[in-house]
């Protein structure tokens, strides 16, 4: 099942180029409460929901694809994971332009360890990146996105993907430079997750799938996930013995090669086998303006 959220935070689910609403399942979650568990409320309950979302289907209203505005298909992550330089030739890139790329210099996978952008920076596809500082390099970066469906610690590689309740593609934009990846990858936009989430069962191996980002039309980043250098598997098994990971949370599994700068103006064109495609605009940002998709939706000020 292919799961969004679009336009003001109505649920839907995407099927044959149309967008099928389902929001009034929405009415079994349990009222939020104060404070919270972190995660995902619509993540944590889907499994328990997924009976009604599809009994409400054959009737649901549709609206064509075209005409929705999709969201991230997380609300509210309580963390998004970042594994650098998890596929070889993008380790080769970094290391060959070391004027650009300074994580060259702190090692393998496993002597950098995970990183974290904040949940603050997640957009959806059909809303721009807005690129801040136009006088530094912003990159994109194409990445299978995994999202945790359950709350799980120190799991282990046989058991993790059992953990997971989906898959997006992810594009972890970057500005490049010396500070340190955690600053410069979670400006507002910098997080990108579309167009829907396709629930676990659909993905039979996640270490087997193309990837390719195009922008303008012209091919930068294509490859496969077969060759990360870590698996799906050992990344959520590494990600939980050092954090709990809640349902909802992201884990943005490692970039190929061809990472390459983008300017307002530009049109990012992503696929991923067996999730979809997206497009994604690349926009200035506006000085003073917020840029999130909570704002724009019209969420409640707290
Ligand atoms: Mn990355």
């Amino acid at each position: 099942m292919r799961v969004c959220w679009f336009d003001d935070f109505r649920l839907g689910v995407a099927a044959d180029n149309f967008i099928y609403d389902v929001s009034p399942v929405l009415d079994l979650l349990p009222p939020p409460v104060y404070p919270a568990a972190p995660g995902d409320a619509l993540i944590a309950h889907l499994a328990r929901i997924r009976p009604a979302i599809e009994k409400l289907l054959p009737s649901a209203p549709k609206l064509m694809r075209s005409a929705v505005k999709l969201r991230s298909p997380v609300g509210n992550p309580s963390k998004i994971i970042g594994t650098p330089v998890n596929y070889l030739k993008h380790v080769e890139e970094v290391a060959a332009q070391r004027h650009v790329f300074t994580e060259a210099r702190k090692g393998s996978i496993t002597d950098q360890g995970l990183f974290l952008k904040s949940a603050s920076g997640l957009i959806g596809c059909d809303e721009p990146v807005r690129v801040r500082f136009p006088e530094r390099r912003t990159d994109h970066e194409i990445e299978l996105g995994v999202v945790i469906g359950r709350p799980c610690a120190n799991v282990s590689e046989s058991e993790a993907l059992s953990y997971v309740a989906g898959y997006s593609i992810a594009l972890d934009m970057v500005v490049r430079g010396s500070e340190d990846r955690s600053f410069r990858k979670s400006i507002d936009t910098y997080s990108v997750l579309g167009p829907w989430l396709v629930t676990a069962e659909e993905i039979s191996d996640p270490d087997n799938l193309n990837l390719e980002i195009s922008v303008n039309g012209v091919t930068k980043q294509r490859s496969n996930t077969r060759f990360m250098i870590l698996s799906v598997a050992r990344q959520i098994a590494w990600a939980s013995a050092w954090y709990t990971l809640w349902p909802g949370d992201i884990i943005m599994t490692g970039t190929c090669e061809g990472v390459a700068q983008v300017l307002p103006g530009d049109t990012m064109h992503c696929t991923i086998d067996g999730i979809g495609s997206m497009d994604v605009a690349v926009a200035a940002a506006e000085p003073g303006a917020i840029h999130n998709q909570w704002e724009r939706a019209g969420a409640p000020a707290h």
